[in-house]
């Protein structure tokens, strides 16, 4: 039996502040996707201790999904967390802003920008 620090339930995968978890990663990936903002994000920081930094199979991540779904109100929520802003997923490379252009998602953009130090 588990006796650290972290948060575990029976039969699922073990979750930590190092969690690498993939699965969160896609469960986290689709509430931003289906769910409003507000739904997205008590469901991140419920389900996944280290909800900022998991990606799924395809190295996409919270702030990926969020950048190219137009979620601002997660974009900001995740930004504020300190999460790198320039990481790139494994498909193609792209960082969220790449993301947010190539999906038309100007709001998601402008604030990629504006929180860039350049
Ligand atoms: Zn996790």
């Amino acid at each position: 039996m588990y006796k650290g620090g972290g948060e575990y339930r029976e039969g699922e995968t073990f979750c930590s502040p190092s969690c690498r978890s993939t699965e969160h990663a896609e469960e986290i990936i689709s509430a931003i996707l289906r769910g409003n903002e507000y739904q997205a994000l008590a469901f991140m920081c419920w389900r996944c201790t280290n909800y900022a930094t998991v990606a799924d199979e395809a190295g996409r991540t919270a702030l990926h999904i969020a950048s190219s779904s137009g979620k601002v109100r997660v974009l900001k929520w995740l930004i504020k967390k300190g999460v790198n802003l320039n990481i790139q997923d494994k498909e193609s490379g792209y960082t969220p802003l790449h993301r947010s252009l190539y999906h038309g998602q100007l709001n998601s953009a402008r604030y990629l920008i504006m929180v860039t130090k350049i």
